[in-house]
């Protein structure tokens, strides 16, 4: 696997950070799921789950360091006033520069993280999809505003409640169906669902909606 990009990179705190995309659509997932929304995703991950649908992102040195300011000018200008922040993962970088710039713009700010990074940044809201291989930092966990797990076996389940037991009482709880095993996983998720109703079933919409 491709490292994450090491904390000597020149980043000058957050003021630049490594872009892989940014643009207008609908969040396809979790509790946002169908709200219009301009997506920020940052390159570096080094979680390596087998299913990733963003394995471009996990090299950072693909994409060079970009200027906060370009990237809130182009996000104020979309008519979304909702802004996510995801990747790759996102914590591997200080995100102060950037949600405050965007907070300046009166934008909402959400953040997608798998929790393995320390949190840094201002936001609205915080999904967190913990990941088995690399489980998120108690920090993390007491933030968050949504815990999304991501489930492709039986097994999954269990390890969906250990996560819950580590997020605060009012996060909100979701089982979304790994895309690639979702004929299989999801007649169980909805089992699952209704026989423990603090769960809610999230769905890939975007996939259905053929947008990024
Ligand atoms: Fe991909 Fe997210 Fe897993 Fe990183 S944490 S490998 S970006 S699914």
């Amino acid at each position: 696997m491709e490292q994450a990009m090491k904390p000597q990179e020149p980043l000058d705190g957050g003021r630049r950070l490594p872009l892989v995309e940014d643009f207008y659509t609908i969040q396809g997932e979790g509790f946002h799921a169908g709200k219009p929304a301009y997506f920020i995703r940052l390159g570096g991950c080094d979680v390596g789950c087998r299913w990733c649908d963003a394995k471009y992102t996990w090299n950072p040195r693909l994409y060079p360091p970009t200027g906060v300011e370009l990237v809130v000018e182009r996000a104020a200008s979309c008519p979304a006033r909702a802004i996510v922040i995801t990747g790759g993962e996102p914590l591997l970088y200080p995100l102060g520069p950037l949600t405050e710039a965007l907070r300046e713009r009166g934008l909402e700010i959400f953040l997608e993280t798998s929790g393995t990074h320390p949190l840094s940044g201002v936001f609205d809201w915080v999904c967190l999809s913990p990941k088995r291989q690399q489980p998120p930092l108690d920090a993390v966990c007491a933030r968050a505003d949504e815990l999304k797990v991501i489930v492709e076996r039986e097994e999954d389940f269990a390890w969906a409640e250990q996560s819950a037991a580590r997020v605060s009482a009012g996060c909100l709880l979701y089982l979304q169906p790994e895309w690639s095993a979702r004929e299989r996983i999801m007649p169980l998720a909805v089992e699952y669902a209704k026989a423990h109703p603090r769960w809610n079933i999230s769905i890939q919409t975007h996939k259905y909606m053929h947008i990024p």
